[in-house]
């Protein structure tokens, strides 16, 4: 099994999600008490987000670039940025390392089509959902349409990440605001939601909406596991 590398705190909320998500699955293939070899790199996410305001991604992406060093140093063999958002400087973090990174877009499209669907509804940051690195990549890597909601309600959603969930806190009004997006974004389309930032699984789950969703956060820490247990599938032998 190899050693996953997660760079978390982006927000800690959903670090926790992955942590458990990743445990549970390999528990869920592996059997026994069986669990997931994990190092966790926790970077200070009001240092984040005070970059992400001026627009400062270079800075950013030397933050975590740093963070991935630290990673690789620790024994990493693989790295998990656990936010759809800080995929923008993946392309640096690439560059610079030399560590196999499980990018969540491409984990998440892979998802989406094998569910049959082209036309995906889109929610994330707003870096995220109008964004090349994340909406575009969508589009051109993997040919899928992908449907956002409109300004007025990409504010909405922006806002409810960064004041309320990144914080922990679960509204039920913004949950009724967000079934109010989905739903418009089915009228305009859409056969299935990206839930696209790392902490929506602690605000909407399936049952609260009628179009298949496609929580990040859990494709990606599957993919991850998936990843780290590549040997043993090939091998068939337990590394
Ligand atoms: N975790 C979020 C995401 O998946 C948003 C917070 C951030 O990293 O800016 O995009």
């Amino acid at each position: 099994m190899k050693t996953i590398g997660l760079l978390g705190g982006m927000s800690w909320q959903s670090t926790i999600t992955y942590y458990r998500a990743i445990n549970q699955i390999v528990r869920q293939k592996l059997g026994g008490q069986h669990s997931a070899k994990v190092i966790i790199n926790s970077v200070d996410f009001d240092e984040i987000v005070k970059l992400q305001n001026d627009e400062r991604w270079d800075a950013l992406a030397e933050i975590l670039i740093d963070a991935t060093k630290s990673l690789e140093h620790a024994g990493a063999d693989l790295l998990v940025i656990c936010a759809n958002t800080m995929h923008k400087v993946e392309p640096q973090i690439s560059k610079a390392c030399s560590i196999e990174i499980v990018h969540i877009a491409d984990a998440t499209a892979d998802t989406v089509i094998k569910a049959g669907i082209k036309n995906i509804g889109l929610i994330g940051t707003k870096y995220t959902m109008e964004q090349e690195f994340y909406k575009g990549r969508l589009e051109k890597n993997h040919s899928l349409s992908v449907i956002i909601p409109n300004e007025t309600d990409r504010k909405i959603v922006h806002k409810v990440i960064y004041d309320e969930l990144c914080y922990g806190q679960v509204i039920e009004s913004s949950r009724e605001e967000f079934k109010r997006i989905i739903t418009s974004l089915k009228k305009e389309g859409a056969e299935g939601i990206i839930l696209g930032c790392t902490e929506f699984g602690l605000l909407i789950h399936q049952d609260n909406v009628d179009l298949p969703i496609f929580d990040t956060t859990l494709i990606h820490a599957t993919s991850a596991v998936e990843t780290a247990l590549e040997s043993k599938t090939k091998s068939g032998m337990l590394t």
